[in-house]
């Protein structure tokens, strides 16, 4: 096919390919261990496969409601209630969407209008950017403090203006592994109080959390619930990320909102996995065991790195261990996560890409959703370097 002949006005002009697709295929092509992309290795539950193929056979293969089949935000409630003691009715608050991602676009879309400013903290998951900027919204950055990715609360306010519209959080954080604290959320909700402010709190990784820890999400703290989207993803939960089903949960007047743009984004998510994971979620037993699981993984992890020369900073949640390699190699992160590809075959995420300049701490995540051999078999060729 011949090029489009005329001149194209890119709406991203500084957006490459994301670093997921960029690390995997570097990861394909030298038939590396795969510790780049968040995804795990292993097979989902097979009575979770049963009752999808038990749905489909059933019939339900046409369009669900707009907002998501009724009886799988009845759950969501139920299960929402069950873990924070707050109630989102099925109706009117609860949206399921094409993954978190979709939840993500579709509220940043309904809310950020030309010129309005977005805060976010960096480093920040990559969907968040791009969705205010197609928006015409602008980025406001703060930075979470290198080496523990804590929030200063010094700089937060000084970045606020009567064009915020928004601010975006993300708890356990996905590249860092921190978690936020009840004060973060104190903070937040003395900040935000009386502006028309409305927070987007991305907690898809709100069962994969340790050390005991509780996860300080959005509906523990009811006046920030009232001017939220949280935002849940059962690709994380239910370890099956390409199925790509998600869900948001926010006051009635802003789901209204929501759904004016969820309809055109996608209209609806597919039918059968929703009535699957409905009924595979009314058994808590199903996701009660999440945090106990990925410990063990990440405490498999950290031993098996022990004797290694990357250093462990400390992961509190997500499926992601951050490991600083400044006493093996002065190169970028990119360039280190690119050789390590393709020289050792293990692939790994450099935390620069999730700066927009690009700040390097010589800092890689590796992802340990991963079978025990597999993560054995990348430690003992990191231990090598
Ligand atoms: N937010 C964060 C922090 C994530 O890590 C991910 C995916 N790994 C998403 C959103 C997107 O979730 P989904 O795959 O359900 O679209
Ligand atoms: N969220 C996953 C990660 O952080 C990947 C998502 C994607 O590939 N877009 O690795």
């Amino acid at each position: 096919m011949k090029n489009f002949p005329g001149t194209i006005m890119t709406k991203l002009p500084n957006m490459g390919t994301s670093i997921f697709a960029v690390m995997s295929k570097l990861a394909n092509e030298h038939n590396a261990i795969n510790l780049s992309q968040g995804f795990p290795d292993f097979q989902i539950s097979a009575e979770l496969i049963d009752l999808v193929n038990y749905y489909m056979k059933k019939g339900y293969n046409q369009y669900a409601p707009m907002p998501g089949v009724p009886i799988l935000r009845q759950i969501i409630s139920a299960k929402t209630e069950k873990i924070y003691g707050v109630s989102y009715d099925p109706d009117r608050e609860i949206n399921i969407t094409a993954g978190a991602t979709e939840a993500i676009y579709a509220a940043i879309s309904a809310f950020v209008r030309d010129n309005d400013e977005v805060i976010v903290f960096e480093p920040a998951y990559d969907a968040y950017v791009p969705a205010v900027q197609l928006n015409g919204g602008m980025v406001k950055y703060a930075r979470l403090e290198y080496p523990d990715y804590h929030i200063n609360w010094d700089e937060v306010p000084r970045l606020i203006s009567q064009n915020t519209r928004m601010i975006i959080i993300n708890t356990p954080h996905n590249p860092t592994g921190s978690i936020l604290k009840p004060d973060d959320l104190k903070r937040l909700e003395r900040l935000v109080r009386g502006r028309d402010i409305v927070i987007l709190s991305d907690e898809v990784y709100e069962h994969l959390i340790y050390d005991g820890k509780r996860h300080e999400g959005i509906c523990h703290y009811p006046e920030l619930a009232s001017r939220s989207f949280v935002i849940g993803s059962f690709g994380k939960t239910f370890h099956a990320t390409g199925w790509k089903v998600g869900y948001v949960l926010a006051p009635e007047n802003l789901m209204a909102e929501f759904r004016k743009a969820h309809q055109f984004v996608v209209f609806a998510v597919n039918t059968p996995i929703q009535y699957a994971i409905a009924e595979f979620l009314q058994n808590d037993k199903n996701w009660l065991g999440l945090p106990d699981f990925y410990q063990q993984k990440r405490d498999y992890f950290v031993d098996l790195m022990k004797n290694s020369r990357f250093r462990i900073i400390h992961s509190y949640g997500t499926y992601f261990q951050l490991m600083d390699y400044s006493a093996i190699s002065e190169e970028k992160d990119t360039d280190f996560a690119a050789r390590l590809t393709r020289e050792f075959g293990v692939a790994s995420i450099p935390v620069s890409v999730f700066y927009h300049k690009k700040d390097d701490n010589r800092v890689l995540r590796f992802c340990f959703a991963k079978e025990n051999h597999t993560l054995e078999k990348a430690a003992e060729i990191l231990c090598r370097i």
